[in-house]
């Protein structure tokens, strides 16, 4: 899962690269599939209950599963979050970034900055013996305090969250974004799960376009998505998405 979780993020660190202002969502796709294939990899989501692109880009008011299309143009100031997940040798790696597109505004990288913090502190109580929901809890409590610091409620979105991960890529549990702790599967050494909040500048409902997969905020609030793929060890949580050095 290492393995595959470094390609992932080869992948991401190109997108990061190649995503600027005037670049296509689908020439991001044609990137990401080609260096997914040249790492002898499988793109995950392509395909996947028939979804269309080998990632999802999510921009703006899009928080996830928005489709890569060649009429949706990056510009200055856009907000764009890409989730990504390969298949190597049968087991997967996901994970998703959020970048500014040349300059954005300050409550963009905020939201952003608060999201990935989620995520992390997430990460951080992915150790053995903690209960599932402390994870959930660890997200939200971190988003709060994000919330608190930037003087803003961030949207807290509750309909989408976090799986196992192994030989499949959307496997039990579903793992809450918000939640009381203690609670669901006792976390063991050898698990692995996707850890990945999703914050919004505003409200936390949701609408599913009629394309049957890009889901936006009710509200046209941005939206930030982060995301680790992480084993459970007895020395703590193993960031399998992380960079090499990292
Ligand atoms: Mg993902
Ligand atoms: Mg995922």
């Amino acid at each position: 899962m290492r393995a595959a979780g470094l390609v992932v993020r080869r992948t991401l660190g190109r997108l990061a690269e190649a995503a600027k202002p005037g670049v296509s969502t689908l020439e991001l796709d044609e990137l990401a599939e080609q260096t997914i294939r040249d790492a002898g990899a499988v793109p995950s989501f392509k395909g996947y209950h028939g979804f269309p692109g080998s990632i999802c880009t999510s921009v703006n008011e899009q928080i996830v599963h928005g489709i890569p299309s060649a009429q949706t143009v990056l510009a200055d100031g856009d907000l764009i979050s890409i989730d990504c997940g390969a298949i190597l040798d049968g087991w997967h790696g996901d994970s998703a970034v959020t970048l500014a597109i040349g300059e954005v505004g300050a409550l963009d990288k905020a939201l952003s900055a608060a999201t990935e913090a989620a995520m992390w502190a997430g990460i951080e109580a992915a150790v053995p013996g903690a209960r599932l929901t402390d994870i959930s809890f660890a997200v939200q409590t971190a988003a709060d305090a994000a919330s608190a610091a930037d003087g803003t409620e961030y949207g807290q979105i509750v309909e989408y969250g976090g799986h196992g991960i192994g030989r499949e890529m959307h496997m039990d549990p579903f793992l809450p974004n918000v939640g009381k702790p203690g609670k669901g599967p006792r976390l063991e050494v050898g698990m692995a799960l996707a850890i990945e909040p999703m914050l919004t500048g505003g409200t936390n409902e949701t609408v599913e376009l009629e394309d049957g997969w890009t889901v936006v905020t009710a509200d046209g609030s941005r939206a930030a998505h982060w995301e680790h793929t992480v084993a459970i060890t007895a020395d703590g949580p193993w960031v399998l998405t992380a960079p090499e050095e990292g």
